[in-house]
């Protein structure tokens, strides 16, 4: 079998088209939603992922401003910006890109953020409502693999899901929306025991680890639904998951590639919450 490749940079361009649409009538109606980035210090990785946002905001006519404080910023600085930030009624959304210096709560920062605003999902009041199958802000990268799957009308009730990785972004959500959609859903991590014998058994595998190669064809099940979360760069320079594609493809029934698959879904999902932010404001 010769798995369908999800490319997420496609169908996170429809996603885009759509949301234009959506953003040019919430602009007809007096809205116009904004987004505000704070990035501290100069991680060039960080640097790249809101350049990319801003980007992708601007194509959707979303307005983003973003505010750059050095690496030295202290914590009460910060949250005190955010406070500001709560109360400024022309911002919809706020993103605090992770990681922060090691001398910043990066909890302390997510609980700080207004829950209307947390773009990310990543406030406890979200995640709590997620639990609960509430409507909220989803996490961008679970609530881009939910959307994944769906665009292709990937069953998911019913079958067994396996998660590698239980991060607080990724792989705990992600395990979350699958068990809201009524999937059997099965966490792995670094102290799981062969690894193998829950891979191979998983219909839906979602690969959240950060090593490159880590899961290759032997790992899965024939006609598995792989989902390569991973983002690598080997020292080649080159993109790489945590998924080995070129053996995967081959047993998969669909696959998503590193690059051009989860990544470019995160960030249209990050509009998603933008606009949703904003609509918010429809009801006031
Ligand atoms: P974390 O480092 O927070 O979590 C990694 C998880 O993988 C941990 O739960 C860890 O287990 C588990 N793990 C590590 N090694 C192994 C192993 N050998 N076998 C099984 N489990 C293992 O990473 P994130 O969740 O933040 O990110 C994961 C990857 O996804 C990274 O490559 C990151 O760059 C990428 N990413 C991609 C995004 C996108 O938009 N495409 C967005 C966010 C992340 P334990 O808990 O026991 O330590």
């Amino acid at each position: 079998m010769t798995a369908e490749v999800i490319n997420g940079k496609d169908l996170a361009q429809e996603l885009r088209m759509n949301m234009k649409e959506e953003v040019t009538k919430l602009k007809q109606k007096g809205i116009h939603p904004h987004l505000t980035v704070v990035l501290i210090g100069d991680n060039p990785a960080s640097k790249s992922y809101v350049k990319g946002k801003e980007k992708a905001a601007a194509e959707v006519g979303i307005s983003s401003s973003l505010i750059e404080l050095p690496a030295s910023t202290s914590e009460e600085e910060l949250l005190n910006l955010i406070h500001k930030l709560n109360d400024d009624i022309t911002v919809n959304g706020i993103l605090v890109q992770l990681p922060l210096p090691k001398h910043i709560s990066e909890q302390k920062v997510i609980d700080t953020i207004n829950p209307d605003k947390d773009v990310d999902g990543f406030h406890p009041i979200n995640v709590g409502k997620m639990m609960l199958g509430e409507d909220t802000f989803l996490p961008c990268t679970p609530y881009g693999i939910i959307t994944m799957l769906k665009s292709r009308s990937i069953d998911i009730e019913g079958k067994h899901a396996v998660i590698i990785g239980r991060s607080n972004i990724v792989g705990k959500p992600v395990g979350q929306l699958l068990l809201n959609e009524n999937a059997t859903v099965t966490y792995c991590h670094s102290r799981t025991t062969n690894l193998k014998e829950y891979t191979s058994k998983a219909d839906i595998l979602i690969v959240a680890i950060g090593r490159p190669n880590v899961i290759t064809a032997d790992d899965i099940k024939e006609g598995a639904v792989v989902i390569d979360v991973g983002i690598n760069r080997l020292e080649t320079g080159k993109l790489t998951g945590d998924v080995d594609f070129d053996s995967a493809v081959e047993k998969a029934s669909y696959i998503t590639p590193v690059p051009k698959g989860v990544g470019p879904m995160t960030i249209a999902m990050l509009l998603e919450n933008t606009i949703k932010a904003a609509k918010g404001l429809e009801n006031r």
